[in-house]
């Protein structure tokens, strides 16, 4: 019986993963691969970013994408000239199954070192069971050569990468920032590893439910925090649509690569995912009439009086 349920369990699982991801035809459909800026190039689908950084040591690549991806991905690296058995390096923006998907793949064929931000380790090592918001959605489990911390160096080639703590869409979720030169100019990448939540997930404690995860309220502050202090010239994620790659690129941006450089892009779509924030924070309090408080792992209730603010 049990074997029987889980296994209608299993089919309804599936068929989720299927309906996710054909409602998202662009994160499969190829992409023409092309050079940004300095040693970074664009290696990934029409949504799901992955990118290529170039050094004489070996190249990294951030993403993996999809289980299906890393053909596709390959096939860029190599259209650009590059060869895949050089991929030495593998991070992953987020710990989700559209962007860690192909890790083990990439691994297996380049035996790139994989490194990924502390708490999307156990996600990444579990083929995502571990996951908060998606533990069904699974994928090819793959092992971590290298835990990050927020705030790490990668260093490879003359190339230093440094990886941000920006947790909230995953519990580690990464953003990526480095310098490139350009004609002898600096310009300073930044890759956004997430910034908005899959819908059904939580920020706090209120109307007798539980946060999606304990501190992801106070991570997405911490991260809308550490994204507003970056300097950023150049403007990319993990997903085409965070930056408005298609846009861009129908404006011309792989003859006119200066129009990657997008500060003021950046901060209005911050600001944007920041107000969203709040305002589902306020609509999550507001429709509290009792208040869940969890003290070494036992939850308390708390009866509001008179519709108190939270602190
Ligand atoms: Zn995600």
């Amino acid at each position: 019986m049990i074997a029987r349920l889980s296994k209608v369990v299993a089919a309804v699982l599936l068929s989720t993963s299927v309906v996710f991801a054909s409602s998202n035809p662009d994160w499969t459909a190829p992409l023409e691969p092309f050079h940004i800026a300095g040693n970074l190039y664009y290696v990934g689908s029409r949504d799901l970013a992955a990118y290529l950084i170039v050094t004489p040591r070996g190249n990294i690549l951030i993403n993996a994408n999809l289980e299906s991806s890393p053909p596709l991905i390959r096939q860029s690296v190599e259209k650009l000239g590059f060869k895949w058995s050089d991929t030495a390096i593998l991070l992953s923006s987020q710990a989700h199954f559209d962007h860690v998907g192909g890790a083990a793949e990439v691994q297996r064929e380049t035996h790139a070192k994989y490194m990924v931000m502390d708490s999307d380790v156990k996600v990444v090592e579990s083929g995502g069971a571990a996951s908060f918001d998606l533990p069904d959605m699974h994928f090819p489990k793959a092992h971590v050569d290298r835990v990050l911390h927020d705030g790490d160096a990668i260093r490879l080639g003359g190339s230093e990468i440094i990886a941000h703590k920006t947790a909230g869409h995953t519990e580690g979720c990464t953003s990526f920032t480095f310098r490139v030169k350009e004609d002898g100019r600096p310009f300073d990448v930044v890759i956004v590893g997430g910034w908005s939540s899959n819908p059904g997930v939580r920020y706090v404690a209120a109307d007798g439910k539980l946060p999606s995860y304990p501190s992801i309220e106070q991570d997405f502050r911490h991260t809308f925090k550490t994204l507003a202090h970056l300097h950023v010239d150049i403007f990319l994620g993990a997903h085409g649509v965070y930056f408005g790659l298609l846009p861009k690129l129908e404006h011309g941006a792989r003859t006119n690569p200066s129009l990657w450089i997008d500060p003021t892009g950046f901060h209005k779509a911050l600001a944007a995912k920041q107000g969203l924030f709040e305002h589902e924070v306020d609509k999550e309090k507001r429709t509290s009439d009792s208040k869940l408080e969890v003290q070494e792992g036992r939850v308390l209730v708390h009866q509001n009086q008179g519709g108190e603010e939270n602190q």
